[in-house]
Order: C-alpha cells, then sequence, then structure tokens
C-alpha cells in the first residue's frame, strides 16, 4: 500500500539528465556524440571544420544554390577515407553493432536544418529491403540517397549526384545493387507491366545482355554499367574523379547476410 516509491523518485533526475545535457551543449559539435564514440567524433569533427569555414567565407543561406566551386567543398575526408567509413558502418549493421541510434536526432535534425555535409552519395534500388542509411550505420546528414527501382542513371540522378558531388561534396558515390531485384527479374523476363514500369527495361537490358539469365550476376553487371555511365555521362563528375577527389564505384548488397561487397 505504500503511496510513494522512492526508487521512481531516484530515478527522475536521471530520466532527464540526458535531455538537459544535450539541449545545453546544443550549439557544439563534439557534444552530439557519446563520449565513447571517438570514431563519429573524429568524422563530426572533420566535417565540422568545413562548415565553418565555409560559414565565414561564403555564408550559409545561399549555400543550398550556389555554383559548383571546389571551396564549397565540405567534408574533409579523402574519397579513401569515405568509402572506409561507409563500408565500416556496413559492418557494424551486419554484425548488429549499430552505433547511429546513440546519436541524439532532436540535436542532428536541430544541427543540420540549414545545411548538410554528406560525405558520401549512394544510388540504390526503391527496394524496401535496401534503407541505405540503416545498411551503413549512418545518421541524418550523412548521406545523400538516390534511389529508383533497379538503381539506374537517369539524367536526374545524375544532376542529383552533381549536386552532392560538386556542391555539398560528397567524396564517394556508390552505385549499389541488391539481391533478389525485381527490376532487374522483371526485365530479364521482360514481364508484361502495367502503366509506365517498362519504362525501366531499356535502362537494365545492357546487364541482361551482358550478364543474364542469372538474376545475381546481372544485378552486379547492371550496377557496373550505371556507374560507368555516371563517371562517363557527367563531365562534373568524370572531373571530380581525374582530380581524384571523388570515388565512383559499384557495389552489390547481399539481403539476407546484411553486406555490401565493392565490385570490381
Ligand atoms: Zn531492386
Amino acid at each position: 500500500m505504500a503511496q510513494f516509491d522512492p526508487k521512481n523518485d531516484a530515478t527522475q533526475p536521471n530520466q532527464t539528465s540526458p535531455d538537459s545535457e544535450s539541449s545545453s551543449t546544443c550549439g557544439s559539435q563534439p557534444s552530439l556524440l557519446n563520449e565513447g564514440a571517438s570514431r563519429r567524433k573524429f568524422l563530426q569533427m572533420a566535417v565540422g571544420g568545413a562548415v565553418a569555414g565555409l560559414v565565414t567565407s561564403t555564408g550559409i543561406e545561399f549555400m543550398e544554390f550556389v555554383a559548383p566551386s571546389s571551396a564549397l567543398a565540405q567534408s574533409t575526408l579523402t574519397p579513401e577515407m569515405a568509402l572506409k567509413e561507409l563500408l565500416e558502418g556496413n559492418k557494424r549493421f551486419a554484425a548488429g553493432n549499430l552505433t547511429s541510434f546513440e546519436q541524439d536526432l532532436a540535436i542532428l535534425r536541430n544541427h543540420t536544418s540549414e545545411k548538410q555535409q554528406p560525405f558520401a552519395a549512394v544510388l540504390a534500388c526503391a527496394d524496401s529491403r535496401v534503407p541505405v542509411e540503416l545498411i551503413f550505420d549512418q545518421t541524418i546528414g550523412h548521406i545523400f540517397v538516390t534511389r529508383n527501382a533497379g538503381n539506374i542513371t537517369t539524367s536526374e540522378i545524375i544532376a542529383s549526384l552533381e549536386y552532392g558531388a560538386a556542391v555539398l561534396g560528397t567524396k564517394v558515390i556508390l552505385v549499389m545493387g541488391h539481391g533478389a531485384c525485381g527490376a532487374v527479374d522483371a526485365t530479364i523476363q521482360g514481364k508484361e507491366v502495367p502503366g509506365q514500369i517498362s519504362a525501366l527495361y531499356p535502362h537494365i537490358q545492357p546487364a541482361v545482355d551482358l550478364a543474364g539469365p542469372d538474376l545475381e550476376a546481372t544485378v552486379k553487371a547492371n550496377a557496373k554499367i550505371q556507374a560507368a555511365l555516371l563517371r562517363q555521362a557527367s563531365p562534373v563528375i568524370s572531373g571530380l574523379v581525374k582530380k581524384e577527389k571523388l570515388l565512383v564505384l559499384a557495389a552489390f548488397y547481399n539481403i539476407s547476410s546484411g553486406v555490401v561487397s565493392l565490385l570490381k
């Protein structure tokens, strides 16, 4: 019949302190991070340093639509470091050791409300089993994601990824196919489909011609073809690749194991 539970009372400060601690340090970049998350801290500080430079040199209000310029490069990571960050995140995901949820999403939303500095871009399939941020154990503001069924390089995708690389400063672009891709499978089979779905087929057909009818081989060929198309069709992207400021790579996501592997 106890009316007062001292245990509940004692936990009250513990329940509220993380919030008040977080909000009191909202403006400080390292405070986004847990004490133990040194890897994350390194990444955030690398990105944050570049942002500070940008703010003082150009002001942040118009950075969304300014012309591409090397002065606008955001992340200080090299393309190799950016790739490593993605692959290490995928290792954590595949092993069930996600760390991205340790970060305070409210603070991250606030911190990125007027600007973004994604270090990587991904062109993935629209498939619901390919949640890009989750697969790479990343959170708000880290990956510039473009998706469509079959992860195909269209002019709108090129424009988006050019924006990501030239304006926002992404250092790596992964074109990522995945196991059991319905878009690729439908193209292989030449399925009759309603509406405009078959508009995807001509984009995927070169991969079918090269590697079909095996589904996984065709998915992998398609990722490589779309990555090559991206490199060739965009002078902006090929220019950054030539200057070694950007990597454009094809990858395959195994939806059963959760593992992303690079395709050579
Ligand atoms: Zn797919």
